[in-house]
């Protein structure tokens, strides 16, 4: 089976792991900071927190941004459900906007009309998550126009798109947002196995997401509310988590900042031999913006006749290809829908729904196995 992604491990990856298995301090140590300050220096944001998931780190951002109870969290349909779920995990009620159907993110205009709807109705989100669905930037300068004429909050999920570009300055730069958050999971661009970071330019939501992911403790005595009892003391300020990022996991990151470049630059490759390997078939290719350069964490492909979706979908996965679906609406879920959500609430993402298929795009993808999965792709849509 062609997977539909997969990470690349180096020697130098597996030698900088054993290195740390080797020294004094398996977490929390000093490659975690190399990793946070590599990260932070690439992307060009002040401050990076690294955790142990995106997850995590879409918890600790709204927490940050006092995302709590009573409040309100809006995201695209068309993504992994953590984006979701983060407002969940703090009390909060979530609702969506949809997608562009053109790069399957936030679409601006939708954003527009419901930020004015809500202003109308005395019921603003407090933090919008806008995802950079299969690694494309949203149109961030645009939507923190609109956010920040209703005094909303930004953190933008990126875990797709470490390595992208937006308006010519690399993605998580934080210039449009809060918070930026990326992913390391396998999948995804670079991996420490399980692995997120939080970048930022506000020292002050730096330092509260440095406290979320250990406990909500301090060792800081400017920070404490009551005078240290003495060298040992610590105080815990806020109700905080176990979110740490290990030593092994930071060194395997560390190591992968090397490759990013070449990851990068070889799935752009491959997804431009899909644009042009792809034209005369019955789909569409993704959409493109312009003035943004993706990651290409996923190349997805829009089939013109959704009564074959799912039969194209067998038949790839019967020819070895690991064909994929990113995503299924997130309001679509049993879980949101017992919350209130039904079918025709976000139609372009229905829409999208009925006809994506993911098909395989990683850095190791080789030219021959890009061919296969074309030939089979053809076979599928043809016979
Ligand atoms: C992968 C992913 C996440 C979650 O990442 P983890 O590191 O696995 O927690 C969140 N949002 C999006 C859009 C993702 O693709």
């Amino acid at each position: 089976m062609i997977p539909y992604g997969r990470q690349i491990i180096s020697e130098d990856d597996i030698a900088a792991v054993e290195a740390v298995l080797r020294a004094d301090f398996l977490t929390q140590g000093p490659v975690l900071p190399r990793f946070e300050q590599a990260v932070a220096g690439r992307v060009g944001a002040r401050h990076a927190v690294a955790v142990n998931s995106a997850t995590s780190a879409l918890h600790i951002a709204c927490l940050a941004l006092d995302l709590g109870p009573g409040d309100l969290l809006w995201t695209s349909p068309i993504t992994f459900v953590a984006s979701a779920n983060c407002g969940r995990y703090c009390g909060s009620e979530v609702d969506f906007v949809d997608i562009d159907p053109e790069t399957f993110n936030i679409c601006a205009q939708a954003l527009e009309a419901k930020l004015d709807a809500a202003a109308s109705a005395g019921r603003l989100p407090k933090v919008i998550v806008a995802v950079h669905m299969c690694g494309q930037s949203p149109d961030m300068a645009r939507i923190a126009t609109l956010a920040h004429a209703h005094g909303v909050r930004l953190i933008e999920d990126a875990s797709h798109s470490i390595g992208a570009d937006y308006l010519g300055a690399p993605v998580g730069n934080c210039a449009y947002s809060d918070i930026t958050v990326f992913s390391f999971h396998p999948v995804k661009i670079i991996t420490t196995a399980e692995g997120g970071m939080a970048l930022t330019n506000d020292p002050e939501l730096a330092v509260r997401m440095e406290r979320l992911r250990s406990h909500g403790i301090t060792r800081d005595p400017a920070l404490m509310t009551q005078a240290p009892d003495g060298p040992w003391y610590y105080q815990q300020l806020d109700l905080g988590w176990n979110y740490r990022m290990t030593e092994m996991q930071a060194a395997l990151g560390l190591s992968q900042m090397d490759q990013l470049d070449r990851f990068i630059a070889r799935r752009r490759a491959v997804a431009d031999a899909y644009d042009q390997l792809l034209a005369d078939l019955p789909l569409r290719c993704p959409g493109r913006m312009e003035r943004s350069e993706s990651s290409w964490h996923l190349y997805i492909i829009r089939l013109d006749d959704p009564t074959l979706h799912r039969a194209t979908f067998e038949a790839l996965r019967a020819d070895g290809i690991g064909v994929n679906l990113h995503y299924i609406p997130v309001h679509l879920q049993p879980y949101y829908r017992d919350l209130g959500f039904a079918p025709g609430d976000f139609p372009a993402s229905e829409f999208y729904y009925a006809r994506a298929i993911s098909i395989p795009l990683h850095a190791g993808l080789t030219d021959d196995e890009q061919a296969r999965v074309v030939a089979a792709l053809s076979d599928a849509l043809t016979t």
